[in-house]
């Protein structure tokens, strides 16, 4: 697994003409399987559960989601059992993330749309039939991700480079959670929630940081405008954009998460809303498997 992953700065016209300079932290080359922001937000749950002498942890999530894939193969690398609760009815044959997550040695287990509303009322039954477990929550964000993510921002804050914005793509606020809770102040956030009407954020970022303990040290916004239609959708605007970003800047991203982000990044740039002089630092949060 590797940590203090590189920051790349993106060349480019429109750049130069609006006076800004754009860089990427390169969260996406954690590792293939584990990459990115889950790799943070995992990394103290599954220390955690070690030390408290669990052998299995239970995490829950969609069908598709990163957060199953990268449990999966951390519980792998790490030696641990993981069961995955996965949201809806099972269809067969898997589908590639389950699949996956299967190869990996996950366990999966399947729970009806209206009993996953309130997951954590099934855990005492859950633990009879399956045996004790140490429990991860859904989407990984927890008091424990906020930690690993603060290391990432603790990279931030202790680069050679001095940034003014920090942008990143935000499913359940945690990562964004956790930078606006460990970033030096000098810095602002932006967040660009990958779901439409995520406005929802803001009270669920706020409640992360207050159960963790924290505060917010810099000032934040989530831009609400670039969610294509939702979660998986796929806008050929978009798509296209994230080709041309790979041909021009040799690095990948993917239509859900960060390719959205920096589609919204370069809009906003083209549009003049950042100040002459700004240096943008984007999140590469990784999830680079969907594309495969
Ligand atoms: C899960 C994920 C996110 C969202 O992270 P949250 O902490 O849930 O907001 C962002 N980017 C990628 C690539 C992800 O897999």
């Amino acid at each position: 697994m590797k940590e203090n992953t590189p920051i790349q700065e993106i060349q480019n016209p429109i750049l130069d003409q609006n006076g800004v300079r754009l860089f990427i932290k390169r969260d996406d080359l954690t590792h293939p399987d584990v990459s990115g922001n889950k790799w943070r937000k995992l990394k103290y749950n599954l220390l955690q559960a070690k030390e408290e002498g669990y052998s299995t942890i239970l995490t829950f999530g969609g069908a598709y989601s990163n957060h199953i894939h990268a449990f999966a193969a951390a519980g792998k690398l790490y030696g641990l059992k993981i069961i995955g609760m996965i949201r809806g009815e099972e269809h067969l044959p898997l589908n590639p993330t389950l699949s996956f997550a299967e190869s990996q040695g996950m366990k999966l287990v399947y729970m009806d749309r209206t009993s996953f509303k309130n997951y954590r009322d099934h855990i005492p039954r859950l633990k009879e039939e399956l045996g004790d477990f140490y429990v991860a929550p859904m989407g990984g964000s927890n008091a424990l991700a906020l930690k690993g993510v603060a290391e990432l921002g603790e990279e931030i804050n202790n680069s050679n480079q001095q940034f003014d914005v920090v942008c990143a793509a935000g499913g359940t606020g945690g990562t964004l959670a956790g930078l606006i809770s460990s970033l030096d102040e000098n810095m602002r956030v932006l967040g660009f929630p990958a779901l439409k009407g995520g406005e929802f954020l803001y009270d669920d970022i706020r409640g992360f940081i207050k159960e963790s303990g924290l505060k917010e040290n810099v000032d934040w916004e989530l831009i609400t405008d670039y969610h294509f239609g939702g979660y998986a959708k796929k806008k050929p605007e978009l798509i296209q954009f994230i080709e041309e970003f790979h041909q021009k800047h040799h690095v990948e991203l993917e239509r859900i998460y960060t390719g959205k982000m920096l589609y919204g990044v370069m809009d906003l740039i083209g549009k003049g809303y950042f100040s002459k002089g700004d240096r943008i630092l984007c999140l590469h949060s990784g999830g680079l498997q969907i594309n495969r």
